[in-house]
Order: C-alpha cells, then sequence, then structure tokens
C-alpha cells in the first residue's frame, strides 16, 4: 500500500495518533547514517552514474578524497527528480507533447516540480546547505487561514480541540474513562482540558477567537466564527488534511532554497571539477566486476569505484547486474505524483494566504500552494494541485497538459472565483511519465525493504548502489544523501 494512502486509512480507522505512529515508523526522524570518512582516493577514478542529489553528493566526497571522478547523466540536464522550472525551460513527459513555461521572468517565478521543502531534522541535505552556501528561507507549510474542504484550518482545528475537550471533560469523573485517575489528577486535568479546548466556565465548547473571526476586530470588538456542527467535523477525511503538519516531516514552518530547490543540485556541481559531469548520455550496461558502465553512444567508461544513482527501475533493466539484483530491483513498489504550477495575481495575500497549503480531498488538485516568498508582488506562482493518490495521479497522468489545466481552474475556482481568466502559463508535471524518472518516489511494503537491503548494499565487483529508493526516506532528498553516505561507507581504500 502507498505510504500516503496507507496513513489516510490508519487515520481515518484508528486515529490520527496511530497515523503519526506509523509515519514516525516508517519516517525515523534519524534516518541519515554519520556522514563517512572516505580512505585516500588520489590516482583512482570513480564513476557516478545518475546526477540526482544521490549521485552528485556521491561525486563531491569521492572527488575531495582525491579520486578523479567521472559523473554519467542519461537527461540533459542535473538534477533527477530535484527539477524546478522557470520561464522558457520545456518539460517532456513520455508520449507528450512539449510543455514551454510561460510564466514571467523574474527569479521569485519558479516551480518546483519535485521536491519543495525541507523538515529541519534534515540535517544531510541542510549540511550540504550550509557548507556550500545554499541560502534558504521559510516555507510556510501550515497556515491557518487556508481552507480545508472549504473551512478555514484554524477553525477546524480549534473547533475540534473544543469538541473533544468537551467530551473529555464530561467523561471525566463519571467513571466512563477507563484509566485510574487520582482525584489531583482529575482536578488538573480538568483545568488543562478547559485550557486546550477554550471551553467556559461550564466546561462547554461555544467557540473560540482561535478559530478566527467571522467579523474581525477593529473598532468594534470584532465576532467569532461560530463552531463548525459536529456532523461537519466528525470526518476522518478532514482531520486528515487538517493535522498534517503535526507529522515530523511536514511542520508548519519547513525550509526551501531561496531561488528554487535545484539550487542544492546547482551547488553539488559546482563543486565538483570542471568536466565531471556528462550530459545526455544514458547508461545501457554494466560489468560490475571490471568497473565498466556501457553508454547509448556506443563508448564505455571504466573506474575503479563505480556507484550507481539511478532510479531502482532503470538500475534493474540494466544487463551485465546479477539477475537476482535485478529481481529485486524490479519488484520495488513506485508510487505516481503529480503537479501543475500556474501563474496568477496574488489575489490571495488580500485574505491572508501568505504561504501554506489549501486542502481539497475530495478534488483530483487535492492540494493547493500558496507561495512562501515574493510577498506583495504584483503576481506570483500558484501551485494548483499536487496529488499524492495513485488513482488520482494516474487519471490526471492521462490527461494532456491542457486537459491537466482545465480541470485544475475548473476544481480550483470552487476555492477560488478569482482564478477565473486571471490564471496563466500552466504547467505540468507527471512524474510517473518523466523518462528518467518514471515514478515520483519508492513504496517500499512495511518490512521489505530492511529484508532487502543487505542484498542491495553489499558490493558487486566494484559497483555500489545509492539512490533515496534505498533508504528509510524514499521520496526525501535527505534519503539521497543517506543512501549516498551508505554507499560511499563501503568504497574500499
Ligand atoms: C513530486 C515530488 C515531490 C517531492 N517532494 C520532496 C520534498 O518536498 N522534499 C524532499 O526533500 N524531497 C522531495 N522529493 C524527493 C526527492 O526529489 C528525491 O528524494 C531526490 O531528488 C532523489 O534523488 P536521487 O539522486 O536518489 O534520484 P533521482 O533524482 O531520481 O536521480 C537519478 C538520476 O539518474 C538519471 N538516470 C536515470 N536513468 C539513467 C541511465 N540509464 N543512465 C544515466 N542516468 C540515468 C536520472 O536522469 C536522474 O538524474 C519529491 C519528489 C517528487 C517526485
Amino acid at each position: 500500500m502507498k505510504r500516503r494512502a496507507l496513513l489516510r486509512q490508519v487515520a481515518a480507522v484508528a486515529g490520527t495518533g496511530a497515523a503519526l505512529a506509523v509515519l514516525g515508523a516508517l519516517a525515523p526522524a534519524a534516518a541519515t547514517p554519520p556522514r563517512p570518512t572516505l580512505p585516500p582516493l588520489a590516482g583512482k577514478r570513480a564513476l557516478v552514474l545518475g546526477a540526482g542529489v544521490a549521485g552528485l553528493v556521491c561525486a563531491l566526497e569521492l572527488h575531495r578524497a582525491g579520486a578523479e571522478v567521472l559523473v554519467l547523466e542519461a537527461a540533459p540536464r542535473i538534477g533527477g527528480r530535484s527539477l524546478t522550472l522557470r520561464a522558457g525551460d520545456t518539460l517532456h513527459e513520455a508520449d507528450g507533447p512539449e510543455q514551454r513555461v510561460g510564466f514571467t521572468q523574474d527569479p521569485a517565478f519558479y516551480f518546483n516540480a519535485g521536491p519543495a521543502r525541507i523538515p529541519h531534522h534534515h540535517q544531510g541535505i541542510l549540511g550540504y546547505c550550509r557548507e556550500l552556501a545554499v541560502p534558504l528561507e521559510v516555507l510556510v507549510n501550515e497556515n491557518r487561514a487556508a481552507r480545508v474542504q472549504g473551512h478555514p484550518l484554524g477553525q477546524v482545528k480549534a473547533d475540534l480541540r473544543g469538541v473533544v475537550a468537551e467530551l473529555a471533560l464530561k467523561a471525566l469523573g463519571t467513571g466512563l474513562l477507563d484509566a485510574p485517575v487520582t482525584p489531583a489528577e482529575t482536578e488538573r486535568l480538568r483545568a488543562m482540558l478547559r485550557h486546550f479546548g477554550a471551553l467556559d466556565r461550564q466546561g462547554r465548547y461555544r467557540g473560540t477567537s482561535r478559530a478566527g473571526w467571522a467579523e474581525a476586530p477593529g473598532m468594534t470588538e470584532g465576532r467569532r466564527r461560530a463552531p463548525l456542527p459536529l456532523a461537519t467535523l466528525a470526518d476522518p477525511a478532514l482531520w486528515a488534511s487538517a493535522d498534517f503538519a503535526e507529522g515530523v516531516n511536514y511542520a508548519a514552518t519547513m525550509l526551501a532554497p531561496v531561488g528554487g530547490m535545484d539550487r542544492i543540485v546547482a551547488a553539488l556541481a559546482a563543486a565538483l571539477p570542471p568536466f565531471a559531469i556528462r550530459l545526455g548520455v544514458p547508461v545501457t550496461g554494466l560489468d560490475p566486476a571490471q568497473g565498466l558502465a556501457r553508454l547509448a553512444d556506443g563508448r564505455t567508461e571504466r573506474g575503479d569505484i563505480v556507484i550507481s544513482a539511478l532510479p531502482a527501475r532503470h538500475l534493474a533493466e540494466l544487463p551485465g547486474l546479477s539477475a537476482e539484483r535485478r529481481a529485486t530491483l524490479a519488484a520495488i513498489p513506485q508510487a505516481p505524483s503529480a503537479k501543475l504550477a500556474l501563474e496568477a495575481p496574488r489575489f490571495w495575500e488580500a485574505q491572508g494566504l501568505y504561504g501554506g497549503i489549501a486542502w481539497l480531498p475530495e478534488s483530483t488538485v487535492t492540494q493547493a500552494w500558496y507561495p512562501s516568498h515574493g510577498f506583495h508582488a504584483p503576481r506570483g506562482i500558484l501551485l494548483g494541485a499536487y496529488i499524492w493518490e495513485e488513482e488520482k495521479a494516474l487519471r490526471f497522468a492521462a490527461l494532456a497538459p491542457a486537459e491537466r489545466a482545465a480541470l485544475a481552474l475548473s476544481e480550483l475556482s470552487a476555492l477560488h472565483p478569482e482564478l477565473a481568466g486571471q490564471a496563466s502559463a500552466p504547467v505540468s508535471v507527471a512524474w510517473n511519465r518523466m523518462p528518467w524518472a518514471r515514478s515520483a518516489w519508492a513504496e517500499w511494503a512495511p518490512g521489505t525493504r530492511e529484508a532487502a537491503l543487505p542484498a542491495l548494499t553489499a558490493p558487486e565487483g566494484r559497483l555500489l548502489l545509492a539512490g533515496d529508493w534505498l533508504s528509510a526516506l524514499p521520496g526525501w532528498q535527505e534519503g539521497a544523501v543517506a543512501s549516498a553516505w551508505g554507499a560511499l561507507a563501503r568504497v574500499p581504500g
């Protein structure tokens, strides 16, 4: 089952706490191993296959250890899934028409079509930002003014707390609670619940300014929003979106490179010697024992050390790898995901929407992200779709770019009628159709990665493997770094 679909189901059946426990189990906060110290590698030649985050981290560390490094990349650009689109860029999905990005030429107008945010505890990737001087800014991942299923997030959260606190207060001292509670604890719990839920003296929830205002205070006192009805609140799908920022990898404030996520891969590449990266040369075969990589242009390259940082699916197709390893790689489940961005006047800021995510779980587009930078400029780039659910992502991916844009505008107009006639330059990426990715991320079934890891991390001849799919954080750049460090730790002296 897909990770995020699994979380939704767990949340729906067992509640948010259980979903967070699953999230914690799937994405441990301290997954990144320590950065390895490499043996001196002067006089050795290293081949790195793939110029994504994992490949570039491997290349940089091998270079720092003194090896002569050559990175072989199939695509005409570096970065892999770290893809940032700007005015004039072109995009080719398999069997799709060329999309040309029509945004206004402006450094603040970019679309992070792959990774867009970094959690504060992803210190592997953040460490490279620090040492390579990649400027970061805050990305607002949760905005209480943004809407969840049409309701302000702040109201959903405050009303749910109020309702739950009121119920718990009623149950306290009635013998309905299983846990033994002493009289002193009961009093402390009562006081805590009153504060937690913003309850009145009678222990009733009647609304709170935490939920935001129906009429904002100014010269008048303002008027609170009336609490949402219990029938509206008692919807697991509503809470599954509303509590998103409780996830350890999805805090309310996150980090992003100023100017686009691809600033990180650009900085990694810039720290390599000239001509260390060769673009547009797909690797078509391997001879691990000899350290050979066969290229689509008919040439071969040889290395004393070879690190593949290719996606699992692509690696699985390369002749020369052991049949057992290829079968394991081919069997790793992969998830589709799609994003769409468009340019529009920043009408949302006059509605208090400075960054953050609107959730539309019943729609195909699922999410809309307001930009966290460039505030009060006349126009900006709105992320108009970010789709994780497999069925929705595949359906969206099957549409032509113009059909995706029409669908997104129609679904988003329920939230923002202002978009009609004002949105321009839509561009979309369906990752299962991107030729050198063919998926958004790996989605191992629980326990299977750990079982496959010893065989996958063992050297095969001169070949070692890296790639976020190998880590406990697939779908995160931190996972790519962790996998790179894992491979580097196995480089012989
Ligand atoms: C929609 C989406 C959202 C994401 N959001 C986030 C986020 O917010 N934060 C975050 O940290 N991470 C996020 N990620 C995950 C992040 O993009 C990845 O974890 C990371 O970029 C993976 O790096 P990698 O080097 O392991 O793989 P890749 O980036 O896939 O690199 C593999 C490289 O191999 C190349 N290649 C493939 N086949 C061949 C071949 N035969 N020969 C030569 N080269 C080849 C590819 O072109 C590519 O450059 C997201 C990903 C997606 C798709």
